[in-house]
């Protein structure tokens, strides 16, 4: 790498103040970046690799739109000079994947000199994950955390720099919000807007509060004026993002709601539609309701994770409802909105469930009726609270509900879509389809996919999709 540079003084002439920092970084990387690839003869590429939820997916468009700033060619295949993992760590699987990944990375480092590997993410937050990287993983050229996630250009321009040793950059949290560095959209006509950071739920399963820190909130003035600059650029489709949507506003100077803030959004001209992610069934409002059923562009869709259909075990998980009020907001939402597609995500085998426990879950699901779900085995995650708690159920046991739920999730979902065949709706044209060229999916306003003949050129359009075939949880169509 650029040895030569006059790192000090580029570290003395940065500005303290941030966004300006970063965007300094960003400019001083790519002189750094310049001269690599002279001597290289060649353009320097980036593959950023995301695992886990919707945050980490527009986390990763934040770090792809720097490496695009700095001047980096993105490709999608790990041979990249510079490779990004944004890593999950939700369930320890997830911890594993990127283990086994790393090994093939280390090798391929081996035949390309000038190949640099970042690691970040929940996963980094995790003390021994970085004890691990420091003993085991030593050829990764930079770790940092969620929280200073802004600080990537900064970072990498140390990494093109030429520094030695792994840097490790985590904090332990921050109140720090920075506004304002580019960002890459993955689609040109849909975003994710972040509304709200980390999360004070503390379900006692849930590594989140503690790899992500303290729920903050945007202020609305920076998210409005966010999505006004995207639909000027041709966005038509928000997702507003926060692990408790529910509770927007807490901790701001001035008083808003999350029901008043999607007020606000809607009459933003360009956006036709809005969705959002995720819903706490404990914060759910009736003004939130009544906003959705009153709107046009708020998507019909409530994605409302249950977790478990025990009133015990959702006492044990902290999650502050019960199974009759859980049941009682899936009534209401369908009262208000008939149309409405509601989706969860359900755990298996917390600690203690009992068969009689298991036996409620299977109950909401069946009353319910959940249009798709996400079903997970509990596993455990060291330092939350459960993991402490005497597990109970052995693993067999914990399988054989796991195929039971899924086989009642899946039939009842399949059920429910096949409701919908004949209809014509309204659908955003997304992509090309993977396996069939001649094909278009697209997306409803209940979150289904739809796959109908079409022409590229409506790509990005909201047009109207006839449904002709139902199978299982997505459609083929015609368009009308
Ligand atoms: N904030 C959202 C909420 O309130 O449900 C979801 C965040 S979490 C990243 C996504 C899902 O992962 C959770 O809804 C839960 O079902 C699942 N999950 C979280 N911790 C888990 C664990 N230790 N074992 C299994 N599944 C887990
Ligand atoms: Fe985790 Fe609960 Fe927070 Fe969701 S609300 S992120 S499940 S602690």
């Amino acid at each position: 790498m650029n040895k030569n540079t006059d790192i000090t003084k580029v570290f003395a002439d940065a500005p303290a103040g941030e966004p300006e920092r970063q965007l300094y970084f960003i400019e001083q990387a790519k002189n750094v970046l310049e001269d690599i690839e002279r001597e290289a003869g060649r353009k320097l590429t980036y593959d950023v690799v995301t695992f886990g939820c919707q945050m980490n997916a527009r986390d990763s468009e934040k770090l792809s739109g720097i490496l695009d700033k700095m001047g980096f060619e993105q490709t999608d295949s790990e041979d990249a000079d510079y490779v990004i993992y944004n890593t999950c760590t939700v369930r320890e699987n997830a911890n594993n994947k990127v283990y086994g990944r790393l090994g093939g990375l280390g090798n391929s480092k081996k035949k390309n000199p000038l190949k640099m590997i970042a690691l970040c993410g929940c996963m980094m937050q995790e003390e021994n994950v970085v004890t691990k990287l420091r003993e085991s993983y030593r050829f990764v050229d930079l770790v940092f955390g969620t929280h200073n996630i802004f600080k990537f250009p900064e970072l990498t321009y140390r990494v093109l720099s030429g520094e030695d040793d792994m840097i490790i950059d985590i904090w332990e949290g921050t109140q720090e919000i920075v506004e304002e560095l580019p960002v890459n959209r993955k689609f040109a006509f849909k975003s994710g807007v972040n509304i709200m950071f980390g999360c004070d739920n503390f379900c006692t399963y849930c590594i989140v509060p503690y790899v992500r820190g303290r729920e903050r909130s945007r202020k609305p003035a920076d998210i409005l004026h966010e999505i006004e600059t995207m639909a000027k650029d041709g966005v038509k489709e928000v997702m507003l993002l926060g692990q408790n949507v529910n509770s927007y506003g807490k901790g701001l100077d001035e008083k808003i709601t999350f029901a008043e803030l999607l007020r606000e959004v809607e009459k933003i001209e360009g956006i036709e539609r809005i969705r959002f992610m995720t819903s706490h069934p404990k914060d759910l409002s009736d003004e939130l309701i009544e906003v959705m059923a009153s709107s046009d562009k708020i998507c019909r869709h409530m994605h409302l994770p249950l977790q478990s259909g025990s009133d015990e075990i959702l006492k044990r998980m902290n999650r502050h409802y019960t199974k009759e009020r859980y049941l009682s907001l899936v009534a209401k939402l369908r009262e208000k909105m008939p149309d409405i597609a509601i989706t969860t995500d359900i755990i298996v085998g917390f600690p203690g469930e009992t068969e009689e426990d298991f036996e409620e879950t299977i109950d909401v699901v069946e009353k319910a009726r959940f249009d798709s779900a996400f079903t997970f085995i509990y596993s455990k995650r060291t330092g939350t609270p459960a993991a402490s708690m005497d597990p109970g159920a052995d693993e067999a046991t914990v399988k054989k509900r796991f195929d039971k739920l899924l086989k009642q999730v899946q039939m009842i979902a399949a059920e429910q879509a096949a409701t919908h065949t004949g209809e014509v709706v309204k659908v955003l044209a997304e992509q090309r389809n993977e396996h069939d060229d001649s094909l278009i999916t697209g997306r409803m306003s209940n979150n289904s996919t739809v796959h109908f003949k079409g022409d590229v050129s409506c790509i990005g359009s909201i047009v109207d999709v006839h449904l002709d075939e139902c199978k299982g949880f997505y459609y083929y169509g015609t368009m009308v």
